[in-house]
């Protein structure tokens, strides 16, 4: 069991948002014990918890919402504060999206390391997988089982040269996460960047942002970061979507072929499924107890 934490002092960045190419400075300060992680449209004066009930949006960004409002594109930064073990935080934005910084988590870890990470006066809320839970769809599969700490295993399959077959399981901690996990980039394939554009996605991908894969080579000129980045990056995406519970999930997670949009079903499907978990919370002494929780996210 461990404490609640926090960030030391205030951090300030800006960039250009992935899919809306926009520019945005981003404030994040200290909140106090039990706040969560909050976003603050700061050009709309409008809050939005980082809930999984706020999620609005999972078409190749996870985006959340809250009276008409987005923030979009905010699965790495919650991959970075999940990652690192911070619970609470106030996130000021001037815009509709997070920076891509450099395509990865490693920004925002870098940031909030650098700020120093301060322990709060109370042990953190948590939910721990106690029965098996799976979730299947078209495309994907995922897969829960009990287990005292956070581990994640991801295979993905592509029909492309460069990538096929990745599978990679890890123990997240927090020297894991740092060394193995918030480095990996995002990716996408030459081939698919106008048509992303077309529809206004992408707008602000490009080489120092992201992988691009090319019919037979990797278009950025330093290559890649690791041999496995791709599923490397699938898992820091799990990562940051799963934050959206709205504290730590402990068990062992297995994922095949997952994106966004099924990581938030999962989750909201095992969120919805009391005998599969357990919450514990100092605010109830502990005692064992499963709130109910019917957490539908807007999107369809
Ligand atoms: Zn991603």
């Amino acid at each position: 069991m461990r404490y609640q934490r926090t960030i030391k002092r205030e951090i300030s960045l800006s960039g250009q948002g992935l899919h809306s190419g926009k520019e945005v400075s981003l404030t994040i300060k200290p909140a106090p014990r039990n706040s969560g992680i909050v976003f603050y449209r700061k050009d709309k004066d409008v809050s939005i918890k980082a809930h999984i009930s706020n999620v609005a949006d999972t078409a190749f960004a996870t985006s959340i919402s809250s009276r008409g409002v987005k923030v979009r594109t905010v699965e790495h930064f919650l991959s970075a504060v999940s990652g690192l073990g911070v619970d609470n935080l106030f996130v000021e934005i001037t815009g509709s999206e997070m920076p891509a910084l450099d395509g990865s988590a490693m920004g925002y870890v870098d940031k909030i390391l650098e700020a120093g990470i301060a322990k709060q006066a109370e042990v953190i809320s948590y939910i721990k997988v106690v029965k098996p839970l799976i979730y299947e769809d078209a495309h994907s599969r995922i897969m829960c089982l009990p287990y005292d700490g956070r581990k994640i295993s991801f295979v993905i399959h592509y029909n492309h040269s460069l990538i096929s077959k990745q599978e990679l399981t890890i123990l997240v901690d927090e020297k894991n996460f740092v060394s193995s996990i918030a480095p990996a980039r995002t990716f996408g394939f030459l081939k698919e960047v106008k048509a992303l554009q077309a529809n206004g996605l992408a707008l602000g991908g490009n080489l120092d942002n992201a992988i691009v894969i090319g019919e037979k080579d990797i278009m950025n000129p330093t290559g890649l970061r690791f041999k496995d980045e791709f599923v490397r990056h699938k898992i820091l995406d799990c990562i940051g979507d799963f934050a959206l519970a709205g504290c730590p999930v402990y068990g062992h997670f297995i994922l095949e072929k997952s994106g966004h949009s099924s990581n938030i079903k999962f989750m909201t499907e095992l969120l919805s499924t009391p005998e599969c978990y357990t919450y514990y919370s100092p605010q109830n002494n502990y005692k064992t107890f499963n709130p109910a929780l019917t957490l539908t996210p807007v999107f369809a």
